[in-house]
């Protein structure tokens, strides 16, 4: 492709860009393709001569448009939202034009030097102390894996006696990651929770003593500020001096929660981080930065070098003592230029601004959880405090009970999403099917959620 016809078919991929956003709502949330739909309607060969990009446009519009979940939605309340807004969407364009591959200071100095301001910036408007240095990973499933074969390296004696401490409620990627790092399944322990699904600090001081009577040796407690189910934040205050106690490994999982701390009133949620030693936060999903945008920060920097530190000759510069060179903070030696995203992100919106649609989000979360809480057929399934709430239907006397009153709940979610211009998903707590509503985009206005509070309730009237 030859610039003069990039600069046309560019011109006009923006226009549809912005004609995509602006009639998102207009769209299915889900796509009603079935499995290989998408896949047949492509041809199994590369094709051997290019064809103008506009053939290609339009397929795009044919056979992939159709074909996608559309998690900017106004209607997409699934999972945890997926953020994006215009200038991340347009630093993306600009880092893709660049192509820079940015793993040492040298490969890119502005690329590595406004990481370091956007991670100081992040640092101070989460609250974090001074101390604590950050890197940008892909996904908050590597920044855990990182931490885990860090604490993994500091530990005396052999990795076979070692013990991660987490909760039931922990993300998947924490077990796995603990597998990753050589951990034993067997030793990777699970605290019990409390009734708000919140890791209870005693049964781990209890199971930290017990192990460490058998000549076990605590690695790492991995504590999560607001878990994926249910947003459930376990009580780092309390965790912490147990963890220090034990020389074990503090980690922090507040992949969705972490950036509500913006907001000065929610700074709560990540009260005790003096004491963790790595957090990890998502600015992709709750910050309106494209994924993948995962924030890392670490105390001891020095500790994160020694475990991931590159010494290859044909990696080293005449800079390397005097810079910070991020290929040695994580697993890949590529990396992205994500910080550019952070930086047109945070200063287009400022702090005011998104602290601004945090506190909305905040808002209309509590409004529905108050509108559920208030229907004597509906009952909270956990505490919502950052804009995830958790419910079931569960209509009184002469309504379905256990299972029944779970298949009754599955197809309520069935009947919610079927018009296709909503979509919440479910998780399971204390063995019950639990609907869940994540809010967390720019589009997320207050007639949408008031939409789908009525939808719920038609569909259980029609249910029932
Ligand atoms: C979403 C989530 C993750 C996984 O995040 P990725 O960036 O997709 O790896 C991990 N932990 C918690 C608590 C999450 O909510």
């Amino acid at each position: 492709m030859d610039l003069d016809a990039f600069r046309r078919a560019a011109h006009t991929t923006v226009d549809w860009m912005a004609d995509y956003l602006r009639d998102l709502g207009e769209r299915r949330v889900v796509a009603s393709v079935a499995p290989g739909d998408v896949r047949r309607q492509l041809p199994n060969e590369p094709p051997r001569e290019g064809v103008p990009f506009d053939r290609i446009r339009s397929d795009l519009d044919a056979i992939i448009l159709p074909g996608m979940t559309h998690w900017g939605h106004p209607g997409f309340f699934g999972y945890f939202p997926a953020n994006h807004s215009p200038p991340s969407i347009l630093a993306e364009m600009v880092v893709a034009a660049m192509g820079a591959q940015c793993m040492s200071w040298q490969t890119s100095p502005a690329a590595t030097e406004l990481e370091q301001v956007v991670m100081e910036w992040l640092r101070q408007m989460l609250g974090l102390p001074a101390g604590f240095t950050g890197v940008i990973q892909d996904y908050a499933s590597t920044a855990t894996l990182v931490a885990l074969v860090t604490a993994r390296d500091q530990i005396r004696g052999p990795i076979d006696r070692a013990t991660v401490y987490v909760s039931p409620e922990s993300h998947s990627s924490v077990a796995k990651g603990a597998r990753l790092a050589g951990f034993r399944p067997e030793l990777v322990r699970v605290v019990p929770v409390d009734d708000r699904y919140a890791l209870r600090a005693d049964a781990l001081a209890a199971m930290i003593a017990a192990d460490r009577v058998e000549g076990l040796v605590p690695a790492a407690v991995v504590a999560t500020l607001g878990t994926t189910s249910s947003t459930a934040f376990d009580p780092l205050p309390a965790i912490g001096p147990i963890a220090r106690d034990a020389g074990a490994w503090l980690h922090v999982d507040a992949a969705f929660a972490g950036s509500a701390a913006i907001v000065p009133e929610l700074a709560w949620i990540l009260d005790g981080i003096e004491q963790a030693d790595s957090l990890v936060f998502n600015p992709h999903k709750w910050l309106l930065v494209n994924h993948d945008c995962s924030v890392y920060f670490v105390r001891h920097p020095e500790r994160l070098l020694r475990s991931f530190g590159s010494s290859a000759e044909y990696l080293k510069t005449q800079y390397d003592s005097s810079v910070v060179n991020y290929r040695d903070w994580g697993i890949p030696l590529g990396r992205r230029f994500r910080a550019l995203k952070l930086w047109f992100v945070i200063r287009s919106y400022g702090v005011a601004g998104l602290q601004a649609m945090i506190r909305e989000h905040v808002r209309l979360g509590a409004l529905f959880a108050g509108w559920v809480d208030a229907d004597p057929d509906f009952v909270l399934a956990a505490p919502a405090p950052v804009g995830l709430v958790c419910f079931r239907w569960a209509p009184g006397a002469g309504g379905p009970t256990g299972e029944a009153l779970d298949d009754a709940n599955r197809l309520l979610l069935e009947r919610i999403n079927a018009p296709g211009d909503l979509f919440l998903t479910h998780t399971v707590l204390s063995g019950r099917f639990v609907i869940r509503l994540a809010l967390g985009h720019e589009s997320t206005t207050e007639s949408v959620v008031r939409h789908v509070w009525d939808r719920v309730r038609t569909a259980a009237r029609d249910l029932a």
